[in-house]
């Protein structure tokens, strides 16, 4: 104990805090294991019109932990974006999606099928991202307009001619760019008008309470409207009732995610819902 060792010892770490500490340090360990074990797996949540017709598919990240069995990406994406190894993870996550993107191309039903990825800002912003995303394409040689990458609001609060040329390059490639969580992150609107994006994805804290609070539902209206103006597609994301899809629908939103349309699964599972229909 630090407090046996005399009142000049000064005392850092409480137990709770020491605890913590070690948690965290054992999990960066553990995440470096799943890196070189292979431990990750990508699921994958159906996007759907208004007709239910599911027109694409989000990639999301789960870590299979031998121990802890499925963790869920909010508890190490944080530690993997402090650590170098999101870069790593993150080109395995996107060779793995442009992968799938290049086996669906075979298939007539699947041909058709959108693949979104997320983009960490601290991947998009290592000075060997486009040259790992560009190997990626090669090697994988997936149908790049089918490819959506997803970023966020945070990665436009600096360096915005970095950011503009990077999404330039892949854009180039055929690459569309979609908004994740719009309207939780920065709030300056003047990025929409200089970065060159495809799609705002209004976030599912929105979503969720737009037949509770008049508030939210007009920020959900002014996104639909300002993506409207903006020549940009939207999606909503969290879409949990039907409720919230009828009101989305009457007030112009045509394409939706969230439980109501499927949780994500794994690409067999998805396969098999899309060849049922
Ligand atoms: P996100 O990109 O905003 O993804 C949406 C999250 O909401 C997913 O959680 C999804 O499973 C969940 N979700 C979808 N529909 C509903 C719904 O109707 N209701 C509710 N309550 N939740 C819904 P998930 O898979 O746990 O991912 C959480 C976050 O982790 C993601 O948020 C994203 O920021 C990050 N993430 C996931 N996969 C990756 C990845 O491959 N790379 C990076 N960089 N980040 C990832
Ligand atoms: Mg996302
Ligand atoms: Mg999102
Ligand atoms: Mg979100």
């Amino acid at each position: 104990k630090a407090k046996d060792n005399g009142r000049h010892t000064l005392c850092f770490f409480d137990p709770a805090m020491q605890a913590a500490l070690l948690a965290h340090v054992k999990l960066e360990a553990d995440l470096h294991q799943a890196q070189e074990n292979q431990q990750w797996l990508l699921y994958y949540q159906p996007q759907v019109n208004s007709c239910g017709t599911i027109i694409g598919v989000e990639a999301l990240l789960r870590w299979e932990h031998p121990e802890r069995g499925m963790v869920s990406p909010c508890e190490f994406i944080p530690l993997l974006e402090s650590t170098e190894l999101i870069n790593d993870v993150g080109e395995w996550i996107l060779a793995g999606a442009c992968q799938q993107l290049a086996r669906w191309a075979q298939h007539p039903r699947l041909s058709t099928l959108t693949i979104s990825v997320n983009l960490s800002p601290q991947q998009f912003r290592d000075k060997h991202f486009l040259s790992r995303v560009e190997g990626v394409f090669a090697r994988t040689q997936a149908p790049l307009s089918r490819l959506k990458l997803e970023v966020t609001e945070s990665l436009f609060v600096a360096a915005q001619d970095e950011t503009r040329h990077k999404m330039l390059a892949l854009k180039a490639q055929g690459v569309r760019f979609s908004l994740d969580d719009f309207g939780t992150g920065y709030s300056s609107l003047a990025y929409l008008a200089q970065l060159p994006l495809d799609q705002l994805k209004i976030d599912q804290s929105f979503v969720q309470q737009v037949l509770d609070s008049q508030a939210n539902a007009s920020i959900v209206e002014s996104t639909i409207a300002l993506a409207g103006s903006l020549n940009l597609e939207v999606i909503a994301e969290g879409v949990e009732t039907e409720a919230q899809q009828a009101w989305l629908l009457a007030h112009g939103c045509h394409v939706y995610q969230g439980y109501l349309f499927g949780q994500p699964v794994t690409v067999d599972e998805m396969e098999r819902r899309i060849e049922k229909v």
